[in-house]
């Protein structure tokens, strides 16, 4: 029997209550991280603490929350539950179940194997089955090391500065825009964000994430800032007023043209809290799953490229192939 179902409104852990990141309010759901398509108001909720501060803060108080730590194993019915950490954002994590007949299940979330300036470093997982997102899961996605497209991006910016243009940068408003605020001013910038940036940004100087050389946009900006925003907010009005200003996204999606051509930017940079698919497939073999279980984003290209290295994989949601002998 599979272990996980998918069912309308997400994954649910099979023979369990157990919903894992529901999209829809449930009982139950363990939730991986706080970006918005992966939360709900649920009943109850098991998740970090991080997480749920986050979650929280988006979605007003949870009535019931179980907020765990990493790697501390503790009792659901029959199974032990164990969260470890994902490297995609400030606080995600991935969920071990070990069943009573000592299967062990693992859920990653958005997982990131790169080394991260805001999210704790990704744990590999050991595990039977491994349920695994797949959102750059085609071979076509291989990123660039980070170190590179950061200091890209440095070049990027202080050229912009240097020519009197002010550099305004879209990023994600939880998790990527902290990362490259943290890392400008690292850098020596000052940068000015939207509030929604900004009021995450101190969420996470109240869970130990320096938040410096940064203010809440308000109109004008100073000599020498840089300007971000979320993405969804590139056309707005008060960024029209900057002038003059040059654009870039800040997305994995950028490698393949797709970050500039939707937002219209001077300029897209390949930086992702995602792992890439070598990333991806090299994480599927370190956990020594017998099984592999992807989905959303590229999911059959993924589990195409791991049987071809010998590993039983299929896509959540497609039938299970006979094995001709
Ligand atoms: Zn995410």
């Amino acid at each position: 029997m599979c272990p996980v179902e998918l069912r309308q409104g997400g994954l649910c852990l099979a023979g369990t209550g157990l919903w894992l990141d529901a999209r829809r309010r449930t009982e139950l759901s363990f939730v991986s991280h706080a970006h918005r398509d992966h939360i709900a108001r649920h009943h109850k909720v098991i998740a970090t603490s991080a997480t749920l501060r986050l979650m929280q803060h988006r979605l007003g108080e949870i009535s019931s929350a179980y907020a765990t730590q990493y790697n501390c194993p503790f009792s659901l019915g029959a199974h032990q539950v164990e969260l470890l950490p994902a490297g995609h954002v400030l606080g995600s994590a991935q969920i071990r179940i070990t069943r009573a007949d000592g299967r062990r299940v693992v859920y990653t979330g958005d997982i990131n194997l790169a080394p991260s300036l805001t999210a704790e470093p990704a744990q590999i997982a050991s595990c039977d089955t491994l349920v695994i997102e797949s959102t750059f899961g085609h071979p076509r996605y291989l990123f660039p090391p980070k170190e590179l497209v950061l200091s890209q991006l440095e070049a990027w910016v202080r050229g912009k500065l240097q020519a009197g243009v002010t550099p305004v940068l879209f990023a994600y408003s939880l998790g990527k825009a902290q990362e490259v605020i943290r890392f400008l001013s690292a850098q020596g910038f000052s940068s000015c964000a939207h509030g929604s940036i900004y009021e995450i940004g101190q969420l996470y100087s109240e869970l130990g994430v320096p938040w410096e050389r940064v203010r809440r946009f308000d109109g004008p900006v100073r000599e020498a800032e840089v300007v971000v925003f979320p993405p969804q907010l590139s056309h707005s009005p008060v960024l029209s007023a900057l002038r003059p200003r040059a654009t870039a996204v800040l997305s994995g999606w950028a490698l393949d043209g797709r970050g500039r051509r939707c937002r219209s930017a001077d300029a897209a940079f390949p930086l992702s809290d995602h792992a890439d698919f070598a990333g991806l497939v090299s994480y599927a073999k370190a956990t020594g799953a017998r099984e592999v279980l992807t989905h959303s984003g590229f999911a059959k290209e993924l589990a195409q490229a791991l049987r071809s290295e010998g590993i039983e994989a299929r896509a959540l949601g497609e039938p299970l192939q006979l094995r001709l002998l």
